[in-house]
Order: C-alpha cells, then sequence, then structure tokens
C-alpha cells in the first residue's frame, strides 16, 4: 500500500506518519528527515540540503527527486510506504506518479492534514527545530502556500485524498487517520 501525507508544516504530519506506518508495518519514508540526516553526516547532498531548510525554501525538486527514486527502488519500499514530506511540487508529483506507474504500484490514498494557520505558528515555534525560527517558518508557509496546496487539487481529481482534521491531541487526531483510512477503503 501507498500511502502520501500531505499537509501544511506544523501540521503534524511527521508524528502521524510515523505511527500509521506503524501500525500498518509499512515503511514510513520522510524526505525532511532523510536531509536532516544527510546534512549531520555531512554528505554532499545533505549539505546542499541543509542551505534551503534553515532557510525555510524547498530543497530542489531534482535533488529530492533523485534521492525518492533511489530510495523507492530499495527492497523494502517494496510492501508499501508512507510519504511525509514529498511529493510538495506538481513537478514532485508528476515523478512520483512516473516512478510508481513504472514499478505498477500506484498511490492508493493521500491523507490531508488540515490545521489553522495560528495553530500551525504555534506547533512550530513550540518544536524548536533548528529550521523553526520565525523568518523560516514564514517562509516556509509562503512556499507550502505557492508550490504544496495545488497538489491538493492534483490528487483530488482522481478522488485520492482523505481530509483528515488535524487539530486536537496526537490521540485523538490519530484516531481520525485510522477511520479516514477505514472509511477510504469501504469506499475506495
Ligand atoms: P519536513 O521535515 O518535511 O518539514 O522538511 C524539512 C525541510 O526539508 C523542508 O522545509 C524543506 O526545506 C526540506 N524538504 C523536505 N521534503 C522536501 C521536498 N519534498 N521538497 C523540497 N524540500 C523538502
Amino acid at each position: 500500500m501507498r500511502i502520501v501525507f500531505l499537509g501544511p508544516p506544523g501540521a503534524g504530519k511527521g508524528t502521524q506518519a510515523a505511527r500509521l506506518a506503524e501500525h500498518l508495518g509499512i515503511l514510513h519514508l520522510s524526505t525532511g528527515e532523510m536531509f536532516r540526516d544527510a546534512a549531520q553526516r555531512k554528505t554532499e547532498v545533505g549539505l546542499l540540503a541543509q542551505e534551503y531548510f534553515t532557510s525555510g525554501r524547498l530543497v530542489p525538486d531534482d535533488v529530492v527527486i533523485g534521492i525518492v527514486e533511489e530510495r523507492l527502488a530499495a527492497p523494502d519500499c517494496a510492501a508499501g510506504c508512507l510519504l511525509d514530506g514529498f511529493p510538495r511540487t506538481l513537478e514532485q508529483a508528476a515523478a512520483l506518479d512516473r516512478i510508481l506507474a513504472e514499478k505498477g504500484t500506484p498511490i492508493d490514498i493521500v491523507l490531508e492534514l488540515t490545521v489553522s494557520d495560528e495553530e500551525l505558528m504555534k506547533r512550530m515555534l513550540a518544536r524548536g527545530r533548528v529550521d523553526d525560527t520565525r523568518e523560516a517558518i514564514a517562509k516556509r508557509m509562503e512556499e507550502y502556500a505557492a508550490l504544496t496546496r495545488p497538489l491538493t487539487a492534483y490528487f483530488r481529481e482522481r478522488g485520492l485524498v482523505t481530509e483528515i482534521e488535524g487539530q486536537g491531541t496526537m490521540e485523538d487526531v490519530f484516531d481520525r487517520v485510522i477511520a479516514g483510512l477505514a472509511s477510504f477503503r469501504l469506499t475506495g
């Protein structure tokens, strides 16, 4: 099963995606985590990505698509995966469709977490990651609105999107994620 998690920065995608992947026994693939990890190890891609994520800008499409394509080719992805933070642009979405079509394993469902703007800002300031300065957060929200939000319509056209209300406790949201997935399986 291939699941894409969409939602604005700070919506809790990472937390919910990790829990859901564990629940379903599939791989959790977070491009943000891959970049932070690569930056810490000071690899070439990591150092390049760091310049972007510390200022809240998106890492260039060719770099992101390259690492995801490589990762998806690994055997541990065969049973399914949950993509968290990818795709983030229409170009990435088209590349993902192409990669998965070549493997004959298309996206099954897109879960979109929705949270109000004030709550997003509060959550990001509270988590205190190195890339969570006020400036970086503002830039990330701007990039999200311009580049990532159109993905909802892109996937909705194909009837893949299930919206999940992301407000509330982690537990409440996770219950809704499970319910959303279940109703999709019944109706989809
Ligand atoms: P995240 O952990 O998903 O919030 O990602 C942290 C940062 O990594 C983002 O603010 C971007 O700079 C970068 N990043 C992660 N995924 C992508 C992606 N799919 N496309 C471009 N940049 C990304």
